[in-house]
């Protein structure tokens, strides 16, 4: 944290009822969004004005979309998993798939989000080099040297631990190594949405294939280690590998050619301990990260957004200062707190049912086999009875 030794007059000149907000991607586009339309002054600070490609969720589930819809942001997703007519990758009207079973990549979303930003939303294309706070005022600097004050501070840098050191918090390592998510996309004369196992005992959470424009999406949540021979394989050859693993993706993806490479991302999962801080508060996955496996990442950062522009933020801005007693009741917030619970537990029982050590897993994995198998046996069953009483030819 700094102190500030500087005037005010040589700040870029911005109402001090600005909120800032530091990282663009999921977390502080969406806020920059909600906020601005709220009438809130609002600047967002990213080294990237377009955002580049890169490996995030794809696919929306249907908490995601009520949220969405609740800020009048569902278009923004919509539009670019269900492109306009005339588009080369658009699906035919009457063959579209629901919004649950069709995704995009994570930078078109991105930047349909970062489109739909009023006129209100200041974009700063810079990173943000250093953030000095106080109960009252905070001033960021960026890495260019520009120097902008506002109110409240809202840090969303995604996984970047640079500005949590400068602002003096910890992270706490929840699950080191807890995965790694693969993706790469097929081209497929017809693009199913489906969700498949893999083989008991081969570390893989499950492989999602759905439709995106002009392509079909395969990601696999995997529980082996990013550096296993098996996740090098994927890398280099992602159809044959995962035949190894999951022979019912193979029977899905046979003839399938792939036209994206395969990107492989680690993932630890942690979170911030003690994090009020005056002036500023932490969203998304600055805060705390949930195994992408879960697929709870964009639920947590919708949640956040609508715990904080429902509650917090008018209160926060509408009485006097912004001391971390005020702060401390967003993290306090048990609408907060029920979400980020639940994502913890989901990424770490997901995780403990697949490669847990220990009896209880252990147990767990043979109730698990030993329920499947009688579904199996339970959904053969009529068949086998229809065989047997079906009149033999010739009797
Ligand atoms: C491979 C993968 C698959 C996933 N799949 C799913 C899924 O299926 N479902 C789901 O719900 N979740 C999923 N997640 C989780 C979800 O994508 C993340 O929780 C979410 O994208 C995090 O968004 P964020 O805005 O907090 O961080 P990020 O997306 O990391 O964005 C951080 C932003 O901050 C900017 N930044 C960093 N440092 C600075 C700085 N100093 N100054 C200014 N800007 C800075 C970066 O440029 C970036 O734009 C997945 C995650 C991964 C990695």
């Amino acid at each position: 944290m700094e102190d500030f030794d500087f005037e005010v007059a040589s700040f870029v000149p911005y109402a001090l009822d600005q909120i800032l907000i530091v990282g663009a991607g999921m977390a502080g586009s969406l806020l920059a969004f909600v906020l601005s339309r709220a009438g809130y002054g609002v600047t967002v600070f990213d080294p990237h004005r377009r955002p580049p490609p890169m490996f995030r969720n794809e696919k929306l589930g249907d908490e995601q979309i009520v949220l969405l819809r609740r800020y009048d942001a569902l278009s923004c997703f919509a539009d670019v998993c269900w492109p306009p007519e005339g588009h080369p990758h658009a699906y035919p009207a009457d063959a579209r798939p629901s919004l649950t079973d069709c995704g995009a990549p994570h930078h078109a979303w991105l930047t349909s989000v970062r489109d739909a930003w009023p006129a209100n939303v200041r974009f700063v294309e810079a990173a943000v080099d250093s953030i000095a706070t106080s109960d009252d005022m905070q001033v960021v600097t960026t890495a260019t040297g520009e120097r902008f004050a506002g109110r409240l501070v809202v840090v969303a840098t995604g996984r970047a631990p640079r500005l949590l050191d400068e602002l003096g918090l910890r992270r706490r390592a929840i699950s080191p190594g807890h995965s790694v998510c693969l993706g790469f996309s097929v081209a497929l004369d017809s693009s199913p949405s489906v969700v498949v196992q893999g083989l008991p005992g081969a570390g893989i959470g499950y492989v999602s294939i759905f439709p995106m424009p002009g392509e079909t999406r395969v990601n696999v949540f995997s529980y082996r280690p990013l550096d296993d021979p098996w996740t090098r394989r994927m890398s280099r050859s992602p159809l044959e590998a995962l035949a190894e693993v999951s022979p019912d993706a193979a029977e899905i993806l046979a003839g399938a050619r792939v036209v994206r490479r395969c990107e492989a991302r680690g993932t630890d999962l942690y979170r911030v301990d003690q994090p009020a801080r005056d002036g500023v508060v932490l969203i998304g996955d600055a805060f705390h990260a949930p195994c992408p496996a879960s697929g709870t990442g964009m639920l947590r950062i919708l949640n956040d957004i609508d715990v904080l522009a429902r509650t917090h933020i008018p209160q926060w801005l509408g009485s006097e200062g912004m001391a971390r007693t005020k702060i401390a009741r967003f993290y306090a917030d048990p609408a907060k707190r029920r979400i980020d619970r639940r994502s913890l537990s989901i990424s770490l029982r997901a995780r403990g049912s697949k490669v847990g050590r220990g009896p209880y897993w252990a147990l767990h994995r043979t109730a698990v086999g030993v329920r499947s198998a009688l579904r199996t046996a339970i959904a053969a069953a009529p068949v086998r009875r229809a065989a047997v009483s079906r009149p033999q030819p010739g009797v």
